[in-house]
């Protein structure tokens, strides 16, 4: 294929956009969504819930379910400078893809397993359906990635999927993920409904196996301040649309739109607690007929007549951070007086 891509960039979506079909009508669950995962990074997607994230993970994957349509974009995926692009893969080779190069840890994924299959079973077939056929050396990586997510190899090899806790499952299905050796794992909440410790663990396995592995990763949480310490770059999503994307320290520190500022003010902090936070006003639009003009118009301090009416463009800003508002400026006024 004649796509050119800067040889560090492993995924570059460019302009994607996704309905889902209801009886209700189309759900414009992802709007002209653009983003590029550089080799061995990691990027958080934020935003609340129905915000559309697990729905831009998917179509990386081509996992969206029947009543999903791609209505524009491109997906190109890239390695060692040869790029494909990901929504023309027929099945032989989207299988391929899944797991040797994008491999996703769904969202509730601790069943995920199949219950009367042992895990070692589960990571023999998931190798021999991509032409690994050695046990022996499957065998072999797999309690080496089992280490690696710090469960007793031998003894997690052999069990069950019910013999497993929650937390335990988690990251033995994390090692599964990167049986192949996939470039971009994709995580949708990996760490909800576990408890704090365990979430801690599992970041901390996360970053090792990065450091290790050397694969980027896209992960989704609700948990700011563990998408904080995971990523890299931080893309807000909002109704659908990407809003703000950047360094990490730009986006949580210097945030430029109002959307992910009230993101993170409603995130409780030990100094300052819950009754002093400041949330969003309002509730996320409805995706079948959203708002004309700035989609967080309705919910947004700082809306005037010009966003009711016009879309503001995820602008380029100082040092690649982006945000989709009319008001940048007066957000950062905002907050230099609030200190
Ligand atoms: P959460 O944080 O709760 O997981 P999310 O950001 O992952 O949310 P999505 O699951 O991508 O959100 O959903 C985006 C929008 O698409 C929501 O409005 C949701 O109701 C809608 N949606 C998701 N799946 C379907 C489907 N199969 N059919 C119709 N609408 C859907
Ligand atoms: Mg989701």
């Amino acid at each position: 294929m004649s796509q050119n891509l800067p040889p560090d960039v492993a995924l570059k979506v460019d302009d994607l956009s996704i309905v889902y079909r209801t009886d209700r009508g189309e759900v414009k669950a992802t709007a002209n969504v653009s983003f590029a995962l550089r080799s061995g990074e990691a990027m958080a997607l934020i935003g609340e819930s129905g915000s559309g994230k697990t729905t831009i993970s998917l179509a990386l994957i081509r996992k969206l379910p029947k009543n999903a349509l791609i209505t524009s974009g491109q997906i190109l995926y890239q390695r060692n400078q040869e790029v494909q692009d990901v929504l023309k893969l027929n099945s032989r080779q989207l299988r391929e893809f899944r797991w040797n190069e994008c491999a996703m840890v769904f969202q509730g994924a601790q069943n995920a397993f199949n219950p009367v299959l042992k895990i070692r079973k589960q990571f023999e077939d998931t190798a021999q359906s991509h032409g690994w056929r050695d046990k022996a050396a499957v065998r072999e990586r797999a309690l080496s990635l089992l280490q690696l997510v710090r469960l007793d190899p031998e003894r997690v090899y052999d069990a069950y999927p019910h013999e497993l806790s929650g937390g335990m499952k988690q990251r033995a299905l994390l090692a599964l993920g990167v049986l192949l050796s996939p470039q971009v794992v994709i995580l949708d909440e990996p760490t909800t409904a576990l408890d704090i410790l365990t979430q801690r663990a599992i970041i901390d396995v996360l970053n090792d196996m990065r450091r290790q592995l050397d694969f980027s990763i896209i992960f989704i949480s609700h948990d700011l301040s563990l998408a904080a310490e995971m990523a890299d770059h931080v893309a807000t999503v909002y109704a659908g649309e990407i809003v703000e994307l950047g360094g990490v320290n730009d986006v949580f520190y210097q945030s430029l739109h109002p959307y992910t500022q009230g993101l993170l003010t409603s995130v409780p902090t030990l100094e300052h607690t819950q009754d002093l936070l400041q949330s969003i006003p309002g509730s996320p639009p409805n995706l079948i007929t959203p708002p004309v003009g700035c989609k967080f118009h309705p919910r947004c301090a700082f809306a005037d007549d010009v966003c009711m009416e016009d879309s503001p463009p995820l602008a380029v800003d100082v040092g690649g951070h982006l945000a989709a508002c009319w008001h940048k400026d007066r957000l950062i006024e905002s907050r230099k007086a609030r200190v």
